[in-house]
């Protein structure tokens, strides 16, 4: 009889910055449960890939629960306790089982809890047992805590930003959990914490230096003894001690490897430390930078209203700057903004409506830019993803639009998503290869689907609630001196 592994996973990316808490909702739309989880064909997400991992390797996939919330505030105590007792559930249903995979984000928080991650391993160690293996594949952007590593087997971190590594490190769990059950390996693992906030355009493994610290990993990867190593460059919009980037390394074991091993590149990471910030840049100063470089379209990266970092997405800073200066073939990606989307559908297609777009959700992201606009086409914003992070994934934005006012065209949704390729703009007749200035709410991931047509691409600073400046975020509790907010950070190399 093949081994049972047990898949399934919660993931949320909890910004604390952001005042409103997700609601359950945010997940149920996109939970997806038993049988269900086995019949999605070949998306790349991390369950996807444990799917197909444990089948490559003979193994029996017993599917539990996927609950995908949108990025925002942290959970409330009921929703994540309904969210947790729904996972344990099905899992207690499965019994027995080998093996445990779990998708977890790796910085999920929620009302009581700052570790929910670590929470929910806890709570899955206790229910199979000290024998029973369980591995977890986290975001690149995660916050790893000692519970995390001490009630789990193996922890593995995605690689690439944007990401679009899911379903291969997925795959190489499930690899390694069978090569654990069949006593080939006893993977033993030891990670490190450091005081560093990482900026999110250095953690683009395309471009130096991250590409540099990709290259550390793939020198680890090799290192006889070595299973797995992982760097988690942190998600820095999350008010709690676990904030910072951190490196796991997971040996045949050997505890003492481990921990040197994570220490080695942990501190590798902390003497190139000044390496991982950067410098804030105006909207204003990069059109300028674009305009100087010559090649269209200018993107400019909305980074602070980055929606798949749980930020509203409906800052106007940069579609009232692209009105004042008449600007001509550009575009805004996407503002969300349901009340707009809804006035637009109401009037029609073709129609030309005032209407007051963005700048509802908070007064730092206003105020509402007032648009005599063109109703170019609609949407009822469902679509497929075909860039290289997301091909085959399904979205539904809800109620959306195209709209224009002179040069300037804006895609308004219902729902909050970041714009990672170019099909939803396509859908909406709007070809975003003609355009010369395109802004996307997106601090990385945009990358996957519009480098390939950008001339230039700036991630730029406007008034948000989830600044890259990290002198701006009003952080209380990180209970460490961290760099660069602190210069004299420093790293206690002691263990116990
Ligand atoms: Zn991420």
């Amino acid at each position: 009889m093949s081994w049972r592994i047990a898949v399934g996973g919660i993931e949320h990316e909890t910004t604390t910055f952001i005042p409103d808490l997700t609601p359950l909702e945010n997940f149920s739309r996109r939970t997806v449960r038993g049988d269900s989880l086995l019949e999605r064909g070949d998306a790349n997400t991390i369950v996807d890939g444990f799917v197909k991992g444990v089948g490559q390797c003979g193994m029996q996939v017993v599917p539990l629960l996927w609950a995908k919330g949108d990025s925002g505030g942290p959970a409330s105590r009921d929703t994540f306790e309904t969210l947790a007792h729904d996972l344990l559930n099905c899992l207690s249903q499965s019994l027995p089982v080998d093996g445990v995979l779990l998708s977890l984000h790796g910085s999920f928080a929620a009302e009581g809890f700052d570790d929910g991650d670590g929470e929910i391993l806890r709570r899955v160690r206790e229910m199979v047992g000290p024998a029973c293996p369980i591995m977890a594949v986290h975001d690149l952007h995660s916050n790893i805590s000692s519970q995390m590593v001490e009630m789990a087997d193996v922890l593995m971190i995605e690689r690439t930003y944007p990401h679009v590594d899911m379903a291969q490190r997925a795959m190489e769990t499930a690899h390694l959990m069978a090569r654990t059950l069949a006593g080939e390996v006893r993977p033993t693992m030891a990670y490190r914490s450091l005081p560093l906030l990482w900026a999110a355009p250095k953690m683009i493994d395309a471009e130096a230096p991250m590409s540099d610290a990709v290259m550390q990993l793939t020198r680890f990867d090799e290192k006889p003894g070595v299973l797995s190593a992982s760097i988690g460059v942190g998600y820095q919009w999350i008010d709690n001690p676990l904030v910072g980037a951190s490196t796991i390394v997971v040996t045949d074991d050997n505890r003492s490897q481990a921990a040197e091993l994570a220490d080695e590149l942990a501190g590798w990471i902390w003497d190139r430390r000044a390496d991982w910030q950067r410098e804030s840049l105006s909207p204003e100063s990069a059109l300028q930078l674009g305009e100087e470089a010559g090649g269209y379209p200018v993107v400019l990266a909305d980074q602070g209203d980055n929606t798949g970092g749980g930020a509203p997405g409906d800052s106007t800073e940069i579609l009232r700057l692209f009105l004042e200066r008449d600007l001509q073939q550009a575009a805004v990606l996407y503002m969300i903004d349901p009340e707009a989307a809804e006035l637009v559908h109401a009037a029609g297609g073709g129609t030309t409506v005032d209407v007051q777009v963005g700048g509802k959700s908070h007064p730092l992201l206003g105020p509402p830019v007032a648009m005599q606009a063109e109703v170019l086409s609609l949407s009822d914003g469902c679509f497929t993803y075909d860039g290289p992070m997301w091909a085959g994934v399904k979205a539904d934005l809800g109620k959306s639009a195209l709209l224009r006012q002179r040069g300037v065209h804006v895609i308004v949704t219902s729902r909050p998503a970041q714009p990672i390729d170019l099909a939803f703009a396509r859908t909406l007749g709007l070809d975003c290869r003609q355009m010369r200035y395109i802004c996307v709410k997106s601090t990385g991931h945009f990358r996957s689907g519009f480098e390939p047509i950008a001339g230039s691409i700036h991630n730029v600073d406007s008034a948000s609630l989830l600044s890259q400046d990290f002198f701006q975020l009003p952080y209380t509790r990180l209970g460490r001196r961290m760099y660069p907010l602190h210069d004299d950070a420093s790293v206690d190399w002691a263990r116990c």
